[in-house]
């Protein structure tokens, strides 16, 4: 490609609303243009990533057995109604449209109802199962908040894929074949990423698991052990259990602790540590009027943990301090498990300590010396609090970090959530109609451009892995205008590359000064760059460059052709 005939719109200013690096830059590298509120057009160097993104995952989908369809994007509301979610659907989120005959339709957001009807139309026996049907396509939700450029857009591009099965060790199977096909997408990419437990679900194993790519930019927080692949979602997340302590029980006694309220001034005041006391918090039940939750000091309630348990009434609500007074006869600052009257559910780890500190539920005073079993006893214990970093990971192997995270993958087990209201059935064995169980698989393609470049740039501009670039190579002459052995030179080079099947692209832009066209190339991050000037050619040389490295190197104009060819096979994935 020649940059004379090709629409390279590189910007010196940063657009203001671009808050983070991807969004920054790829509005100044001229790869997408902003049309309204997230919604871009892509331009033709940014769409030659997108496309080869595109192409990693639909190798890799159809490596997995996945079959490629193209489904409309405008969809009946009557098959939203048919499963529910026509109403359901994330408040706002759906774009709905009237036709001419003011037959309401909806732009789709995701494809379950769609793929839902052609399966209950398609197959009918359970010999044409299981399958799995993808798409790479034009998804729109109408976002609350549209960000970050291609992060958040409100028009983007999926692959989506949905399987059925006609039992629930099929949709395991075909859980795990995705996995696995997701981990060779994201490693082809060279990204750093962790498929990340979303939720625990309740058919059995892990119903539902992301992939994140690592980076601070991420809106998600996720803990992951430095030994394992074990990462969560942080409000998920789970910390091996503690084993409990030993220490043999002493006297419990009552202390006065007048103005200490907080654990931090009770643990100053009487001189011990945070972990060896324990916080109260009180709850509205489900069926009692109220619920205790014990946490040790220094631990936090993790809600989305706390609202799981049925004890607790949902949606999770803190009791008024009146009622606590109440119920206890004392404020928040004193309360204790000591004596209460009312269900006391306990966090593992506060259950784990003996001789602690608590609230005496008497305002300005606190036991020390409390040991569960003696002076207190739980109705249940369980995991409630949100994990530290440095707790030990759950499956025994090493210990907990957090990093922010990119959700750029999600996969589902749906069971029959869409099957069973819309009906789709095959006939089993038996040639009894059975309903079929569905998985279903996302990736937010473009999303993905975005993720890339929050881990490949530095502040010049995006450093592409060779896989990913829109161009693998750049020739860029100096002064070609001036000189005839510098034109000829690269035309040359340039037509060496393009036989040997380089994607190059020449910077023969006039009116460029070559500072311009530097700069340009570090901005879109070409990996390898090649310079010819009148100076090199006198003793037969280019200047090579690598991006990455930003190592500059004389080549011999003999030799660069050959050079360049090597390198890029040996990066291409
Ligand atoms: P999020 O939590 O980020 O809103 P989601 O969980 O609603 O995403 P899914 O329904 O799981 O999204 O969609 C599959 C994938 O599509 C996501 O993993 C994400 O990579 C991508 N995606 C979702 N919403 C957007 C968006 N507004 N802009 C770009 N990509 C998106
Ligand atoms: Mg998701």
């Amino acid at each position: 490609m020649k940059a004379s005939r090709y629409t390279i719109s590189t910007l010196k200013e940063t657009p203001s609303d671009a808050e983070i690096a991807s969004h920054r830059l790829l509005i100044r590298g001229g790869f997408i243009k902003k049309l309204a509120s997230g919604i871009y057009s892509w331009m033709p160097i940014g769409l030659r990533v997108l496309r080869k993104i595109e192409a990693i995952v639909r190798e890799e989908m159809n490596r997995a057995g996945a079959q490629e369809v193209l489904m409309p994007n405008i969809q009946p509301a009557e098959l939203w109604q048919e499963s529910g979610r026509w109403q359901q659907y994330d408040e706002g989120l759906l774009l709905k449209l009237f036709d001419r005959n003011q037959r309401e339709f909806c732009f789709g957001p995701t494809h379950e109802e769609v793929i839902t009807e052609i399966a209950r139309s398609e197959l009918r026996s359970h010999k044409q199962l299981p399958v799995n049907f993808y798409q790479v396509q034009t998804k729109f939700r109408d976002e609350t908040r549209p960000r970050f450029g291609l992060m958040r857009a409100r028009e983007f591009i999926m692959k989506d894929a949905y399987s059925f099965h006609l039992d629930e060790q099929s949709l395991d199977a075909e859980f795990r074949n995705m996995y696995d096909a997701y981990s060779r997408i994201f490693s082809r990419m060279q990204l750093d990423f962790r498929a990340v437990i979303a939720d625990a679900g309740a058919i059995g194993g892990n119903a539902s698991m992301e992939f994140h790519v690592l980076a601070d930019a991420g809106e998600d927080r996720i803990a992951f052990s430095n030994e394992s692949d074990y990462a969560a979602n942080i409000e998920m997340a789970e910390s091996a259990a503690p084993s409990p302590d030993s220490t043999a029980p002493a006297p419990m006694e009552t202390i006065e602790t007048p103005n200490a309220r907080t654990i931090e001034a009770v643990s100053n005041l009487l001189g011990v540590d945070a972990k060896q006391t324990v916080k109260t918090l009180i709850v509205k039940g489900a069926k009692a009027p109220l619920i205790a939750i014990v946490l040790r000091g220094d631990h936090q309630l993790n809600e989305v943990k706390a609202a799981k348990a049925e004890e607790v009434a949902s949606p999770l609500t803190m009791a008024a301090e009146a009622e606590i007074r109440a119920a206890t006869g004392s404020g928040l600052g004193s309360l204790g498990p000591v004596g209460l009257e009312m269900p006391i559910l306990v966090d593992r780890d506060a259950a784990a300590i003996a001789n602690f500190v608590c609230g005496a539920n008497r305002d300005g005073y606190h036991h020390i010396n409390v040991n569960w079993q003696r002076d207190a006893s739980a109705t249940r214990v369980l995991d409630l609090r949100d994990v530290l970093e440095g707790d030990p990971s759950p499956d025994g192997k090493g210990t907990l970090s957090f990093k922010r995270g990119i959700e750029v993958g999600h996969i589902f087990k749906l069971g029959d959530k869409y099957s069973k209201p819309m009906n789709a059935t095959v006939l089993d064995e038996s040639g009894k109609a059975a309903t079929m169980m569905m998985g279903c698989y996302g990736i937010g393609v473009s999303r993905l451009v975005a993720a890339t470049i929050e881990q490949y740039h530095d502040d010049k501009g995006m450093v592409w892995p060779t896989a990913l670039a829109p161009f693998e190579a750049v020739v860029i002459p100096v002064n070609a205008h001036r000189s005839e052995a510098v034109q000829k030179a690269a035309d040359e080079i340039y037509a060496g590359l393009i036989d040997a099947g380089i994607e190059v692209l020449l910077d023969d832009r006039d009116g460029h000064r070559p500072g311009a066209k530097f700069a340009d190339a570090e901005l879109i991050g070409y990996p390898h760059r090649i310079v010819v000037g009148d100076r090199g050619l006198e003793s037969g040389v280019v200047e090579y460059t690598c991006r990455k490295t930003n190592e500059t190197t004389e080549v011999s104009v003999t030799e660069i052709i050959a050079r360049i060819v090597e390198t890029v096979r040996s990066e291409r994935t």
